[in-house]
């Protein structure tokens, strides 16, 4: 590769970095791409991930690929000199299990002539004493694989001849913090996977259960009133709790407390309360931010300086950045348009129009083959779980990816899910 092309240096490969890496034109450019784990996760199939319905690893795909001369540093951005215009890295050990552990005592040096920011977001605790440590999350595919070790091992306990039906029932009592579309998504699933492991564990009927808490007045709240109606009574139906109002005061191994109900022993508690800036974020210097810690960029996605000028040649993009003045959501969505966007910008160098959000229909699995769909029409029931199903083949970009989980969720249909088989 020619060192006399302008070098773009791509921090993260999510939704918003992955794109990028794969399409910027690699023969104009020397592209580097630095991230800590060497594939990226298509979120939106963690939680299907998480309760079995395919193998974990076809929820992801790897940055590296033969056909692209990109060069890949396994490693998190630590600092950025926009003067000396170089990041400053740590190597990203792989441990077993997956899971990404920074080694601080190897620190190098990336030069870059334009900078592209998209590391995503970190789950956001709020600080709650023992979240971080008791709490299973769902960002990555080591986090949807931990769920779904921690649910098998939890069935296996419970069926022991040494555990009392009491005891049983407090292990599958499944606790989800938070009442936005992944708490709901992940319950959804978990209703799926207690209905059908039900054949394969008959001896535990009637034992699991799942509650969401959120502390707001409601659930869905993105929802129009009679599709949340609609998500709540299907929930409802098949025995989901749902607690409104609900403070988590700790966590410990084996329970949580609200302060409305004390302490509740339970087997899990998956945490989904959205997002806070990493570390990295956080230490960049001089940068325009919204309260959250967002970055914010002008149109064409630069990122803007405290004194509201263009700092040059770095763009920021994804859940860490928002456009000054518009409120973009943190999705998929927008992180995909935005790298579409940038793409065809840095491909295809001129004065670019500015960058115009679309938003398309919105999706809510409730689980049991129901699910709402806010768009240009509404939609409830079995339709709104095939757009859904559909869409979530429709968010992998690679065929490769798409006829895996099809096969998958074909043998699943005949043969059971990996956690269940019939
Ligand atoms: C379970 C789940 C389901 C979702 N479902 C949907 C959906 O159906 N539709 C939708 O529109 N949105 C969905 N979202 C939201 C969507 O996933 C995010 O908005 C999207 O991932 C944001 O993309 P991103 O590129 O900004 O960040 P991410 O996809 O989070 O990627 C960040 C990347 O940066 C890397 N990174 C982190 N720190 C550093 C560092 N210091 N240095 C270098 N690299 C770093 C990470 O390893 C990762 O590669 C879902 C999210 C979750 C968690």
């Amino acid at each position: 590769m020619s060192s006399s092309r302008p070098r773009i240096v791509i921090i993260g490969a999510g939704w918003a970095g992955y794109v990028l890496s794969q399409e910027l034109d690699d023969k104009n450019f020397d592209i580097t791409v630095i991230a800590p784990h060497q594939t990226f996760a298509y979120t939106p199939l963690l939680a299907s991930a998480a309760t079995g319905l395919f193998f974990a690893r076809l929820a992801e795909e790897p940055i590296r690929h033969a056909h692209r001369h990109t060069r890949y540093y396994r490693a998190f951005a630590t600092a950025a000199d926009f003067n000396q215009k170089t990041i400053t890295c740590i190597p990203s050990i792989l441990q077993p299990g997956g899971r990404d552990y920074p080694d601080p005592d190897h620190p190098f040096t990336v030069p870059y002539d334009t900078l592209i920011i998209a590391p995503g977001c970190v789950n956001q605790t709020f600080n709650t004493p023992g979240a971080a440590e008791h709490c299973f999350f769902l960002k990555t595919v080591p986090d949807a694989e931990a769920i779904k070790w921690k649910l098998l091992s939890l069935l296996e306990i419970a069926s022991l001849p040494t555990t009392s039906r009491e005891r049983a029932k407090e292990l599958l009592a499944i606790h989800v913090v938070g009442g936005g579309p992944t708490g709901v998504e992940l319950s959804a699933e978990l209703t799926d996977l207690f209905g059908e492991v039900s054949e394969t564990y008959p001896h535990l009927a009637g034992l699991p259960s799942i509650t969401i808490h959120d502390v707001a007045p409601e659930v869905l709240g993105m929802f129009h009133e009679k599709l949340k109606g609609h998500a709540l009574q299907s929930f409802q139906k098949r025995g989901v709790e749902i607690k409104t109002n609900s403070h988590i005061e700790k966590i410990e191994d084996g329970a949580l407390y609200t302060k409305e109900d004390g302490r509740i022993p339970c087997g899990m508690v998956a945490w989904a309360t959205g997002n806070k800036q990493c570390d990295f974020v956080e230490s960049l210097p001089g940068l325009l931010k919204t309260k959250l810690g967002r970055i914010l960029t002008d149109q064409s996605l630069r990122v803007l300086k405290s004194d509201q000028t263009v700092l040059q040649d770095v763009y920021a993009l994804g859940d860490v950045a928002d456009i000054f003045d518009k409120g973009l959501p943190t999705t998929a969505e927008v992180a995909v348009q935005k790298a579409e966007y940038l793409v065809n910008a840095l491909n295809h160098p001129g004065k670019p129009a500015p960058f115009v959000y679309t938003q398309r229909r919105m999706v809510a699995y409730v689980g049991g083959l129901d699910g709402v769909i806010m768009g240009k029409r509404d939609w409830t029931g079995e339709a709104a779980w095939l757009a859904w199903r559909s869409g979530s083949l429709g968010w992998t970009r690679s065929w490769r990816r798409k006829a895996m989980i099809m096969a998958s969720w074909t043998w699943n249909y005949i043969g059971g899910r990996e956690i269940a088989r019939k």
